[in-house]
């Protein structure tokens, strides 16, 4: 048994089969990782090792960005391994949206997952995770979302006929592009009346009782699937490691597999050193902040303390405090992941900060006019990295990667609204959100039918 899954919490460590559809630890209930028997896989020497499936783009599995690494996520079989051509993505070092931030030298970089099939970074975690599914013959899918992972299930389960996708989203709470995909594959899309928390807990009991098969980012191969963005930065900056990995917070599935990505290279020795972890919430979907710097909460070598997790839970509901920021993908209350991403804070040496929904367009608005539109989370990313330069913790020499987890087109609304195209939408969007100002707004000028004011307006 070469791939198994094992609990994270230390004091339980229960393993089982690769083959088992499991969802939490059928012994203590926390969080599974895929973990692998390394010394009896062939495991490459350096991670130049990769640079020759490049060569090899013929073969889908080298196509791909997340299975040309596929020896360090090797739980399935290669015939078994789905792809639709994901982690076609690219990093790009962007000076102009580095001085936004503060940064001096040009070093920022932003890693743009909205090139992926569906839009968005999902895509790398849902190739992985189909690929489980189809390990253990599982013939319908299902997943809660705000919105990306429902687009990137359906297009998954479309594209390739294993499954039949079944997305569960909150009433009202998901973006259209987002919404607009999943119809369009063909998903069954139920809307929940309630908010992404409700429709989480809901799928959960779904696939208890009906054996539909759980992709939702508490799946450990999906977040296998998406160790591979990391791959992908290491491998664009020529293997060179930076000095900060930044990256919106939601379910917290992304900076756990960063973190399980660096801490696995090390232990393989391909890498000598891991880059700082910086996770951005949303001010308005704080519990990560709040518990890591509020409330003190580590992962305190796996003995997390769950007494505090509950406490602050339960005063969230008491105080009925819900989720609300236009970055919808990152509105969330209860983070699935949040151990694992401790766990990722821990061995990164990490930080977590806030930005508001100021900071949020307005990072999108450059982000957008230096050449890589996104969507608003994925904007927290690049004012999270502008708050740290501001506050000292991020040099402004230093090498920053800011994972752009979204693409722009997935929430048309957010972008047009910046830039003043309607009042009504301006004011449903951002004003009543405590947006006040669009200082980068690029207003469409409104002109008579008449070619001499056409032309007056080309100076
Ligand atoms: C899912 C998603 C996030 C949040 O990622 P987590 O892994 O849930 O923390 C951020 N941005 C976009 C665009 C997403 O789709
Ligand atoms: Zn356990």
């Amino acid at each position: 048994m070469r791939a198994f899954q094992r609990c994270v919490n230390p004091n339980c460590q229960a393993t089982f089969d690769v083959a088992e559809v499991l969802r939490r630890c059928p012994r203590c209930g926390a969080l599974l990782d895929v973990d692998y028997e390394w010394d009896k896989l062939p495991v490459p020497k350096s991670l130049a090792h990769f640079e020759r499936y490049w060569a090899e783009r013929s073969n889908p599995l080298n196509f791909s960005g997340v299975w040309r690494f596929r020896e360090l996520l090797p739980f399935a079989p290669e015939e078994l391994c789905v792809t639709v051509g994901e982690g076609q993505t690219i990093l790009r070092q962007s000076e102009e949206v580095g001085k936004y931030v503060g940064m001096t030298t040009g070093e920022l970089h932003l890693q743009y997952e909205g090139l992926n099939p569906s839009g968005s970074f999902k895509d790398n975690g849902m190739a992985a995770g189909t690929t489980h599914g189809r390990m253990v013959g599982a013939t319908s899918a299902a997943c809660a979302s705000t919105g990306n992972t429902s687009a990137s299930l359906a297009l998954y389960c479309s594209a390739t006929r294993l499954m039949k996708s079944i997305v569960f989203v909150g009433s009202g709470k998901i973006a259209y592009g987002k919404l607009s995909q999943a119809l369009d594959y063909g998903a069954r899309t139920v809307q929940i009346q309630g908010d992404f928390d409700d429709a989480m807990a809901r799928v959960q009991e779904v696939a208890q009782r009906s054996g539909v098969y759980l992709l939702n980012s508490l799946n450990p191969f999906r977040l296998e699937g998406q160790k591979t963005i990391m791959f992908r930065v290491l491998e664009a900056l020529r293997w060179e490691i930076p000095d900060w990995i930044v990256v919106p917070g939601g379910n917290l599935g992304n900076s756990s597999a960063f973190g399980k990505a660096f801490i696995e290279l090390t232990k393989l020795g391909l890498i000598k050193r891991a880059p700082r972890l910086a996770v951005i919430n949303a001010a308005g979907a704080d519990s990560l902040y709040r518990l890591y710097n509020d409330e003190g909460l580590r992962w305190n070598g796996g003995n997390v303390d769950q007494t505090k997790i509950d406490a602050f839970y339960a005063q969230m509901d008491r105080e009925n405090r819900r989720a609300h920021t236009i970055a919808s993908a990152i509105e969330i209350n209860r983070p699935v992941n949040l151990t694992k991403c401790l766990r990722a804070l821990d061995f990164c040496d990490g930080v977590v900060r806030k930005v508001s929904e100021q900071e949020i367009v307005d990072a999108k608005a450059q982000i957008g006019a230096n050449g890589f539109g996104c969507e608003p989370a994925s904007a927290a990313s690049v004012a999270g990295a502008k708050r740290l330069v501001d506050e000292g913790v991020i040099g402004k020499d230093e090498r920053v990667v800011c994972i752009l987890t979204g693409h722009q087109l997935k929430d048309p609304n957010a972008t047009v609204a910046y830039h003043g195209v309607d009042r009504e939408l301006y004011e449903k969007y951002l004003g009543s959100r405590g947006v006040e100002q669009t200082p980068f707004a690029n207003r469409p000028v409104g002109v008579e039918n008449d070619i001499e004011k056409i032309l007056a307006l080309m100076k």
